[in-house]
């Protein structure tokens, strides 16, 4: 089957930033058969165990069906806006190819989270598609794109429970997820039809600032390509059991020593 693939990169700053902003389009995107790659720039070492943190990310990864995980080690609540950080996101970039970057909001609440979306604006200059997703803290978001999630909401929800050592965070509770998309879902209007009509289906939504959009002749992002592909591979990413291991799954770890970026984790 042909289908035209969307090359997709998350960034986020700690483990968890990429489920709770943008966890119920990579999922969908996955069982679509595009291809979704994760890129953490700490190991959040300041909100717990770097090495559980770690493995929560990694095991969130295999459920997604993340073609790759990278973890950084920049320093938790450190992050600035600096070459390295630049050169390393850049790098990503290019190693993925990615047609559409997500990452954080310039206007987070989170210092962390700002560098990351500075940073990213800069390394992704030559990218075609860059997006800002929220989470449930952030405060000045502007919602420009609207994607619905409603088939995967209980999915992302399940993700995010994945992240045990978090767990007494509120943000990560499952009504603040839940209520923050079903408002989303509310204010995109995509519940309704062209006719006015209510329709049940569109219950939640991840909402997206607008960094970069490109669209091609036929209305589609730019840069992305249509190839052969055997849809079967992607398994069945929405699997309960989260033991179940895809076998497209790299862990790579990068450091920020420029000679000795991506050694296997
Ligand atoms: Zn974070």
């Amino acid at each position: 089957m042909k289908i035209t693939v969307v090359i997709i990169l998350a960034v986020g700053s700690h483990p968890d930033d990429i489920e709770l902003g943008c966890g119920g389009l990579i999922l969908q995107a996955v069982r679509n058969g595009h291809d979704v790659y994760m890129y953490t720039l700490t190991r959040g070492e300041a909100s717990g165990e770097p090495y559980s943190r770690i493995n929560e990310e990694a095991q969130s990864a295999r459920v997604i069906g993340a073609r790759k995980l990278l973890i950084d080690s920049f320093q938790d609540t450190h992050l600035a806006v600096n070459s390295d950080l630049i050169n390393h996101i850049e790098r990503v970039i290019e190693m993925t190819q990615a047609d559409l970057v997500l990452t954080h909001s310039l206007s987070d609440t989170h210092h962390d989270h700002r560098a990351a979306a500075a940073a990213t604006v800069e390394a992704g200059r030559f990218a075609h598609n860059i997006l800002s997703y929220e989470i449930p803290l952030s405060r000045d978001f502007k919602p420009q794109v609207f994607h619905d999630i409603s088939d995967v909401i209980e999915k992302k929800i399940s993700l995010i429970s994945l992240f045990q050592s978090q767990k007494d965070k509120v943000y990560l509770t499952s009504t603040a997820i839940m209520g923050l998309s079903a408002y989303r879902a509310l204010q995109s209007r995509m519940n309704s039809t062209k006719e006015n009509k209510e329709i049940e289906s569109v219950n939640h939504v991840e909402a997206f600032e607008v960094m970069k959009i490109s669209l091609d002749n036929s209305m589609k992002l730019a840069n992305t390509t249509t190839i052969e592909r055997d849809h079967e591979p992607v398994s069945n990413p929405l699997t309960d059991d989260i033991q179940e291991i895809l076998p497209s799954l790299e862990i790579v770890d990068s450091t920020p020593d420029q000679t000795r970026i991506f050694k296997q984790y």
